[in-house]
């Protein structure tokens, strides 16, 4: 079992955990364990035969769409709320404008549109449409532009990337329509969404993006930092059978401390407490 699928597996058995508090439908729970997980499917599917796979414009778009709803059932948030523009909007429009220009263009996105929106939890998420869902909650937690810039950049890289084509490619792949997702299925994909070798390469164009522009990295890996002390906080919790949904964004990234360790080694000064140990 390889050390990310055992991940996988640990997050799942505690996923039961916060699916049951958040939907007393202890369906979801019982779906997951009898017919098998569409998001473990994803695993096993090889990147390299995904990475070949075709998809037509139209079926990107309607899985960005079919996404974006499972976002806003999953943070409780009307789509009437989603806030368009604005002085908020317009200020993380200004940061994703400058990370833009490392931005390959890609065939199934024009620009990038920015939809902000209010919830407790620190969030941003990259649609394969091109749209950028970010939380206020992102904004305050990172405490500093760079932080907020490297968030932005990392989910930007995920997207210039193609990571957010491994699901709709795993889907054609296995000859699976948008519309066989289960409510499970969506849950596990925005809770889980890439692979920690995705996370890696995400955090490595971040670097790149922010150091040619300007921001500082350290900011960066210090909100990173910060966000793996409340993951193991929160983690306690849970164990204790509290999962507040303050930290479920948290889980979303378990493979925080091997993040942390890669910026390090691409020379990014943590907290101080946390370089003591360096040589
Ligand atoms: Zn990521």
């Amino acid at each position: 079992m390889s050390p990310l699928f055992h991940g996988w597996t640990s997050f799942a058995r505690c996923g039961v955990g916060i699916l049951c508090l958040l939907w007393p439908s202890a369906v979801v729970a019982q779906e997951s364990a009898s017919q098998g997980r569409f998001a473990d499917q994803l695993y096993t599917t090889p990147a390299t035969a995904l990475r070949s796979i075709e998809l037509p414009r139209e079926h990107v778009e309607r899985y960005s769409q079919a996404l974006l709803q499972a976002y806003l059932r999953f943070y409780q948030v009307t789509e009437a709320s989603l806030l368009y523009r604005g002085e908020r909007v317009d200020y993380i429009r200004s940061i994703v404008a400058t990370l833009d220009d490392n931005l390959d263009r890609s065939e199934y996105f024009d620009f990038i549109r920015v939809r902000a929106f209010e919830a407790n939890t620190p969030i941003a998420h990259a649609l394969p449409s091109g749209i950028l869902l970010v939380s206020h909650s992102l904004v305050q937690v990172t405490r500093s532009e760079d932080a907020l810039a490297g968030a932005l950049a990392h989910e930007l890289s995920h997207l210039d990337l193609g990571h957010v084509l491994r699901i709709p490619r795993a889907m054609v792949h296995q000859g699976r329509r948008i519309e066989e997702l289960r409510p499970s299925d969506w849950t596990d994909l925005i809770t889980h969404p890439y692979t920690l070798d995705e996370e890696l390469a995400a955090d490595a164009s971040a670097l790149r993006w922010l150091r040619a522009a300007g921001w500082d990295p350290a900011l960066y890996g210090q909100y990173l930092l910060r966000r793996s002390k409340d993951q193991r906080f929160a983690q306690r919790w849970f164990h204790g059978h509290l999962a507040p949904a303050l930290f479920l964004s948290e889980l979303k990234h378990p493979e925080l401390e091997r993040r942390l360790q890669a910026m390090r080694q691409q020379g990014v000064t943590l907290a101080p407490r946390a370089a003591a140990g360096g040589p």
